[in-house]
């Protein structure tokens, strides 16, 4: 089971990756962060010194990573990747603090994740260049500091709030992205269509952009689905009915709700009433992490206003009762 996982997800990796905008201009949409992110990389070319570190906030798929990579492409710098979870203990990210090179960019996906002893030596590597290597054990041990060469750390994070203040002050620049309108997804999909070469109609990329949370991953990934659906069940032209056909088989409603988005709001008001519920209560009944209610689902419900967020709680918003096909209570809602 973990297996076929792991080579489904491989499948989608790469996929991915074939779409990924190499350059800053390719990068559609988030016009004031590319402005804002195009002033930095440019001063610091002029002044021939890598540039300050750069946070990137936002909901998953919107193009953190992305972002990072043509960062390092904009610099001629080398790219590595590490994330919060992947480094268990402060060493190893000292392992690849001291074999950074000149230049380089060190991108930290779910850098809120990092344990707390790997973030204290981070803030001390982002500001002083400089990493303590503890050699030996107990009371014998000692730490030597070690000089590094100037690098760039691009930090990704669902929400820059997650992270401690002393982390977020040793960051130059914060971008924060948001949701992409219809008309950006719908370059993001005519952009992608090209580079597979599959002929999409415009109002196939329209409906698709119209169902895709705002987020270019999940536009990519449907654009992937309705071609499969055209190439087996159509022929071969991504036009509005092969679209409307591959998403009811997919699940993806026509305000692009997916499952677990349902599974959040069918949840909220029949099992329990419309809330308020918490977060931790809620993720159980739909059988997920908090976290990935929280991630996931929740930044598009509450955007689309289908789900309210109250100290008691989440609660259900008049729009999701109608969504559900269901009467708004009386005493509910706004
Ligand atoms: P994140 O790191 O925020 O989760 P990614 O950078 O991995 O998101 O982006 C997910 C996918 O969406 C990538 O395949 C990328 O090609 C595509 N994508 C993201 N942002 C853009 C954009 N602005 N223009 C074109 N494609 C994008």
């Amino acid at each position: 089971e973990s297996l076929v996982r792991t080579g489904a997800d491989d499948v989608e990796r790469a996929a991915e990756a074939a779409l990924r905008p190499r350059r800053l201009e390719e990068f559609v949409g988030q016009r004031v962060v590319r402005e804002q992110l195009s002033l930095v990389l440019e001063a610091a070319r002029n002044r021939g010194r890598a540039p300050d570190h750069v946070l990137l906030s936002g909901p998953p798929g919107l193009g953190k990573t992305t972002l990072a990579m043509i960062i390092a492409a904009e610099m001629g710098a080398s790219l590595r990747v590490t994330s919060g979870p992947a480094i268990q203990h402060a060493g190893d990210l000292a392992a690849v603090l001291s074999s950074l090179e000149e230049g380089e960019v060190l991108f930290i996906d779910e850098i809120h994740r990092l344990a707390r002893p790997a973030e204290e030596l981070l803030y001390v590597a982002m500001e002083d260049f400089r990493v303590d290597v503890v050699v030996g054990k107990g009371a014998g041990a000692s730490a030597i500091p070690l000089a590094l060469p100037p690098f760039t750390v691009v930090g990704a994070t669902t929400r820059a709030g997650l992270l401690p203040a002393p982390l977020r002050d040793r960051f130059g620049f914060t971008g924060h992205l948001d949701f992409y309108d219809a008309d950006e997804l719908e370059r993001v999909l005519v952009r992608s269509a090209g580079l597979l070469g599959v002929p999409l109609s415009h109002d196939a990329a329209a409906e698709i952009a119209s169902r895709s949370r705002g987020t270019p991953r999940i536009a990519n990934r449907l654009l992937r689905r309705v071609r499969d659906w055209a190439e087996v069940r159509g022929d071969g032209n991504l036009t509005l009915e092969a679209a409307r056909a591959a998403l009811t088989v997919y699940e993806v409603d026509e305000r692009g709700l997916d499952r677990l988005d349902r599974a959040v709001l069918t949840a909220l008001c029949t099992r329990f009433g419309g809330g308020p519920v918490g977060l931790t209560t809620l993720a159980v009944a739909v059988g997920e992490e908090p976290e990935t209610v929280e991630t996931v689902a929740e930044p598009f419900l509450f955007r689309e206003g289908f789900v309210g967020r109250t100290p008691r709680g989440r609660i259900a918003m008049p729009p999701a009762w109608t969504h559900l096909g269901m009467s708004v209570p009386r005493d509910q809602g706004a």
